[in-house]
């Protein structure tokens, strides 16, 4: 393959999300104590990630918009007490700031300098990570979002809108990411190549063959090395 571009997943790629979510709700939590102590105690966080949930659930128009689904969530939380639009904006501030505040996996650094060397990068993302607050933007040619598009992996626009920024053709695009469906699937059927992440060393479980495989990567950097 001669390698134009590559498309990198963010989350559970770049660093592991649970625990940046888990931090991002408890910083919301605590946000809430002092500023709207009655939402606090209404919706401790198991009741606002049911509250998350049934809001997710009844807007599936949103699924590409993570950031229009939370500030649904909130205004669910503190309109009936009284509140309004200026702690809905404060409250998604609190939360955003702290979801962009990742620990990315330790070879993440090293291996997007060497991946930078090789080709251009752009970011393809369903979430709504930001890089330049998380430092990383320096690496990347252009960051494309599930929520800025107006549509989701896998859907192959997402794809070819992230080939467009890279200024590549899709055949010599080489996307990244951990999801077998929304990340390999998409990409091969957008007609790029595909290397999936298996960090837990779980095994390709879809019918398809298995994708070119990297349990993290260092491994990915290797290989685009050789091209
Ligand atoms: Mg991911």
């Amino acid at each position: 393959m001669k390698l134009a571009a590559i498309t990198l997943d963010l989350d559970d790629t770049l660093w592991p999300i649970m625990p940046v979510m888990d931090r991002a709700e408890q910083a919301l939590q605590e946000w809430l104590e002092v500023r709207c102590p009655e939402v606090a105690q209404a919706l401790p966080v198991p009741k606002m990630r049911a509250l998350r949930d049934q809001v997710f659930a009844e807007h599936p128009e949103l699924g590409h918009d993570f950031t229009a689904l939370r500030k649904l969530c909130l205004r669910a939380a503190l309109l009936p007490h009284g509140y309004g639009e200026r702690e809905v904006e404060e409250g998604f501030e609190v939360f955003y700031a702290a979801r962009n505040r990742v620990e990315l996996y330790p070879e993440v650094g090293n291996a997007l300098e060497r991946l930078a060397r090789r080709a251009p990068l752009v970011s393809l993302s369903n979430g709504n990570a930001c890089l330049v607050r998380i430092g990383l933007s320096g690496h990347f040619r252009g960051q494309v979002t599930a929520r800025a598009h107006g549509a989701a992996k896998p859907a192959a626009s997402i794809f070819h809108a992230a080939c467009a920024i890279a200024g590549a053709e899709p055949a010599r695009t080489l996307h990244v990411g951990d999801h077998p469906e929304q990340d390999v699937t998409g990409a091969l059927n957008a007609g790029l190549a595909a290397a999936w992440i298996d960090r837990e060393g779980q095994g390709w479980q879809l019918p398809s063959p298995p994708p070119r495989t990297f349990a993290c990567l260092a491994g990915l950097a290797e290989y685009v090395e050789g091209l």
